[in-house]
């Protein structure tokens, strides 16, 4: 007889999404002459920036000669990424990240989800509420949480992010070992300033404690005094570890590419109190468990860097931030508060009421498909999130649509 990891038993359905499907595939079927204007999920929907295409096409013709194929890469990426991004990332950024620091992969929902397992199961793990869920998720498997009581595990430290403190939490008064961050956020589209950053900081230095940083959205930063990264905080490459991704930077959700950021000064403990790099342990994982990314895409996440592929890349997500502006101001001239919109791509909508009613109130009257922010956490309750990844010619008609059925 086979035992199973009990954990997974835990794990509450995946009921968000799922039920959304539900909701959108019974109405489409009641309706099918409606149509219907997406901005629930999360994937971006125009298409690669020319740069990237052209790379792709030249690393794939490379791939065609005997004299240029390539076969395994390094694990951890070919250098002539990893020294793009730390130069471009990091370095021009007064952040002292090196390249040997950068660690390639295929995705940040992976590594965000993977890097825990560095981790004994005896730590006490904090995450924000509202929550990208694959944080939570990860450690329910891996045994470091309790049951899920109403709708939040046991053992987990639940940190809100509410109209109260803007959507940022401060650092808690126990003590926690991870702290998962993400700024700027998903759900809630809230971006945190370099002295709320500079707490978190001090916290974990404090405490001993780890911040798993999540920057997958950096890219729509527009404010100057904002911080992209969390290694522009003093001290951070001591007590941080940094995801990022190309998915909504350059339209690469379905290209694959993503990285990791693992200073070799961040220390894990034995419990001897021996310290043990992470960036040695993250080596050791990585290289055992993956092979890489694909060469073509290697050169296409490259040419993000190249001057072209900036400038398109800064088109790219100007676009969508143009439609976040769309939103803010339909959604704002409704008289509703909502957060986000502004130096990210989602919009954070209090609907005053359950999202969910709120939800079939906007797919049956103006058929238009949000997220009910319920099922990001409790805090999310009566939220929407509104998501600014769709043409203009979308968003725009999605708005006049709101705004006639709310108004
Ligand atoms: N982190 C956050 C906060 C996200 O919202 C997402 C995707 O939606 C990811 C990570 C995953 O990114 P990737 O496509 O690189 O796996």
């Amino acid at each position: 007889m086979i035992m199973v990891n009990e954990n997974y038993a835990k794990l509450q359905a995946s009921y968000l999404f799922s039920e959304i499907s539900k909701r959108v595939a019974a109405y489409q079927s009641e309706n099918p002459e409606k149509n219907l204007i997406r901005l629930g999920i999360g994937d971006v929907t125009e298409p690669l920036p020319p740069a990237c295409i052209e790379a792709l096409h030249l690393a794939v013709d490379e791939m065609a000669g005997r004299a240029t194929f390539r076969g395994y890469g390094p694990e951890q990426g070919y250098d002539f990424l990893r020294e793009a991004i730390a130069l471009n990332d990091f370095q021009s950024r007064g952040a002292g990240i090196d390249a040997s620091e950068i660690f390639v992969s295929d995705g940040a929902k992976c590594d965000t989800g993977n890097i825990q397992e560095l981790f004994s199961q005896k730590l006490t793990v904090a995450v924000p509420d509202p929550v990208y869920p694959v944080y939570v998720d990860t450690n329910v498997m891996a045994g470091r949480t309790g049951k899920a009581v109403r709708g939040r595990y046991q053992k987990l430290v639940y940190l809100d992010c509410t109209e109260e403190n803007n959507f940022v939490p401060t650092p808690p008064a126990v003590p926690v070992d991870l702290i998962y961050l993400c700024f700027p956020n998903n759900p809630t589209g809230a971006t945190a300033t370099r002295a709320e950053l500079k707490s978190w900081v001090d916290y974990a230095k404090e405490h001993q404690s780890i911040i798993l940083f999540d920057a997958a959205y950096e890219s729509f930063i527009r404010d100057p005094e904002l911080p992209r990264s969390i290694y522009e905080i003093e001290g951070a490459r001591d007590v941080a570890i940094e995801f990022r991704s190309f998915s909504k930077v350059a339209g690469f959700t379905g290209t694959r590419c993503a990285y990791t950021v693992v200073p070799k000064s961040v220390m894990g403990y034995t419990r001897k109190g021996e310290a043990v790099a992470l960036h040695a342990m993250w080596n050791r994982r990585h290289t055992t468990k993956f092979n890489g990314v694909s060469y073509p895409v290697q050169r296409a996440a490259e040419a993000v860097y190249s001057e072209a592929g900036k400038q398109q890349v800064k088109a790219l997500n100007d676009l969508y931030l143009g439609n976040a502006g769309i939103v803010r101001e339909a959604i704002g001239a409704l008289g509703y508060a909502m957060t986000g919109g502004v130096n990210s791509p989602y919009i954070w909508v209090n609907t005053g009421r359950d999202s969910w009613k709120f939800f079939d109130r906007l797919l049956a009257r103006a058929q238009v498909v949000t997220t009910p922010g319920g099922g990001f956490g409790r805090c999310g309750k009566n939220f929407i999130r509104i998501s600014a990844f769709n043409s203009r010619a979308n968003v725009e008609e999605a708005m006049g649509r709101i705004k006639r059925v709310l108004r």
